[in-house]
C-alpha cells in the first residue's frame, strides 16, 4: 500500500511517522474486541452505584479529589441533574462588582459569582464593573421574552403539506391546551410557521416563567406533536419533534431581530474623565477601536458585533447552575460604542438569546444556588432580573476589554496575572 503524505507544510516529520506507524499496524481500522475497561451499567446516582463505579475506575488518588467528603455529603442534591455521577470539580469563583445596575427588574448594587479558571477574566470584569457603577450604573431593559421548540413534518408534496398546514392552523386553541396541560408554568405564546418545499416547520414560542425552559419547552411540544401524529388528517410521511430552526446551543442569525430566551438591552453614558481615570484612554479612541472590530468581525463573519461576551455569560452560567453549552446562542449580540455629543462615551449592549433561569435545571445544586443567593437571585420572580444582570455585566467587559486593547494594556494584563 503507497505510503500517504499528509500535511507536508505542518510538521511534516511527526505527522508523517504518526501516519507510517498507524498504516504499517493498521492503528485505524475498526477494533472489535470487548473494551479492557467498563463502568456500571446504571446510570443512576445511589451510594451503591457510586462506590461500584470507584471500584471499577480504582483510582483512589483522583477519587479523592473528586468525590471528597464534602461532595459525599450532598452527593443526593445531584441526582436529577447527572448521570453515572462520580463526583463534583471545583470551579474557582471570583467575585466582580459592585455594578450598579438600573434596570427594569435588577435595581441593586450587584457582587456578582463568576466561575472560571481564566486568569485576567475576574479582574477584567470588576474593573469594567467599577467604571460603570463611578458613571451612575448601567440601564438596562428586558425586551422580549420566548423559548421555541420547532418539529418539523415531511410530505409527498407540496399541495399536501399546504393542506396539513390548513388543518394546523385551526387548531391553534387545541395545540394551546395540550401544551399547556404538560406544565403549570409555560404559556404557549405563539405559533408560526414556514414551509420548505414538501417540509412543514411548526415554531412553537413559549413564556417559560423563570426557568430557562429548555425541558419545559420540550416536554410541552412533545404534547402537541403527539396529537398532531394521531389527529391530523393528512398523515406525514415522517416527523421529528424539533428541526433545529429553535437556534438550540447554536450562534444563529434569525434570532438577532428576535428573541430565544430573554432579550436584553442595556446602556451606559461615561464621562470621558472616567473612561480616562478607569481605562486610561479616550473615548474617541475607544469609538475608532469598535469601528475597527466592527469591520473585522464583519470580515471573519461572526454573528453579531461583540468583543468577548462568551466569557461573561460562560463564567456567569457555570457558577449560577444555568446550561453553560447555551453560551454558543447567547452570547450573539451588538455591542456599540459612539462619541456622545458632550465628548463623553456612550456604550450599549444587546443580548437577543439570554438563556437564564432561576428555578430549575441546575439553579438548585448547593454551590449554584449559592452563587444565586450572593446576589439575591435564587428562586420564583427573579430571572429577568438575572437576565438584566448578564447584559450588564458584558457591558462592563466590552468596556473593560476595548479599553485595554486602547490604553496597549491587554496583553501585559494576562501576563502579569496568568504568568506571575
Ligand atoms: P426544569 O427543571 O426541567 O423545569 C422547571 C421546573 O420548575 C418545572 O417543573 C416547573 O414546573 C417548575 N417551576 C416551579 N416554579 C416555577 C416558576 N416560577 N417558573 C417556571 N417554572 C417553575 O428546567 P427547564 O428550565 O425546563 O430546563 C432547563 C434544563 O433543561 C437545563 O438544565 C438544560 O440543561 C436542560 N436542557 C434540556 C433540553 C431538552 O431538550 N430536554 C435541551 C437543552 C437543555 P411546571 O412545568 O409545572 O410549571
Amino acid at each position: 500500500m503507497p505510503k500517504l503524505n499528509l500535511h507536508q507544510n505542518e510538521h511534516p516529520s511527526t505527522l508523517r511517522d504518526h501516519l507510517d506507524d498507524a498504516i504499517d499496524n493498521e492503528l485505524l481500522r475498526p477494533h472489535f474486541e470487548k473494551p479492557s475497561r467498563k463502568i456500571t451499567k446504571s446510570p443512576y446516582l445511589t451510594d451503591k452505584n457510586v462506590s461500584k463505579r470507584w471500584k471499577e475506575l480504582n483510582q483512589p488518588e483522583v477519587q479523592s479529589q473528586l468525590l471528597d467528603s464534602h461532595t459525599q455529603s450532598q452527593m443526593d442534591a445531584y441526582s436529577k441533574n447527572i448521570e453515572h455521577f462520580i463526583g463534583t470539580v471545583k470551579v474557582p469563583v471570583g467575585v466582580a462588582g459592585p455594578l450598579r445596575i438600573n434596570g427594569l427588574f435588577a435595581k441593586d448594587d450587584f457582587l456578582i459569582p463568576l466561575a472560571t479558571s481564566e486568569a485576567a477574566l475576574v479582574a477584567s470584569y470588576n474593573r469594567g464593573s467599577q467604571l460603570l457603577t463611578a458613571s451612575g450604573g448601567a440601564s438596562a431593559m428586558l425586551l422580549n421574552e420566548g423559548v421555541t421548540r420547532t418539529p418539523v413534518f415531511a410530505f409527498n408534496s407540496l399541495i399536501l403539506a399546504g393542506q396539513f398546514v390548513a388543518w394546523a392552523v385551526t387548531q391553534y386553541s387545541h395545540f394551546r391546551e395540550v401544551a399547556e396541560s404538560t406544565t403549570s408554568h409555560g404559556k404557549l405564546k405563539d405559533i408560526s410557521v414556514n414551509i420548505e418545499g414538501n417540509h412543514v416547520y411548526l415554531v412553537f414560542e413559549f413564556l417559560t416563567g423563570d426557568a430557562s425552559g429548555q425541558n419545559m419547552v420540550t416536554i410541552a411540544t412533545n404534547a402537541v406533536f403527539e396529537y398532531i401524529m394521531q389527529n391530523s388528517p393528512i398523515e406525514p410521511e415522517y416527523a421529528f419533534l424539533d428541526g433545529n430552526l429553535s437556534g438550540d446551543k447554536k450562534a444563529n442569525a434569525h434570532t438577532l431581530r428576535g428573541v430565544r430566551g430573554k432579550k436584553v438591552t442595556a446602556e451606559a453614558h461615561i464621562p470621558a474623565e472616567l473612561v480616562e481615570k478607569y481605562l486610561h484612554t479616550t473615548p474617541e479612541k475607544m469609538m475608532q477601536f469598535a469601528q475597527m472590530s466592527t469591520v473585522g468581525g464583519t470580515l471573519s463573519g461572526t454573528i453579531g458585533i461583540n468583543a468577548h461576551y462568551a466569557n461573561a455569560l460562560a463564567a456567569l452560567y457555570i457558577a449560577c447552575g444555568q446550561d453553560a453549552a447555551c453560551v454558543a446562542e447567547s452570547a450573539v449580540g451588538m455591542t456599540r460604542l459612539e462619541v456622545s455629543k458632550t465628548g463623553d462615551l456612550y456604550a450599549s449592549v444587546t443580548l437577543p438569546n439570554l438563556m437564564v433561569g432561576t428555578v430549575g435545571g441546575g439553579t438548585g445544586l448547593p454551590s449554584q444556588k449559592a452563587c444565586l443567593d450572593l446576589m439575591g437571585l435564587h428562586g420564583a420572580g427573579k430571572s429577568q432580573a438575572l437576565a438584566e444582570v448578564a447584559a450588564s455585566l458584558c457591558l462592563a467587559g466590552e468596556l473593560s476589554i476595548v479599553g485595554a486593547f486602547c490604553a496597549g494594556h491587554f496583553s501585559r494584563a494576562h501576563h502579569k496575572l496568568a504568568r506571575k
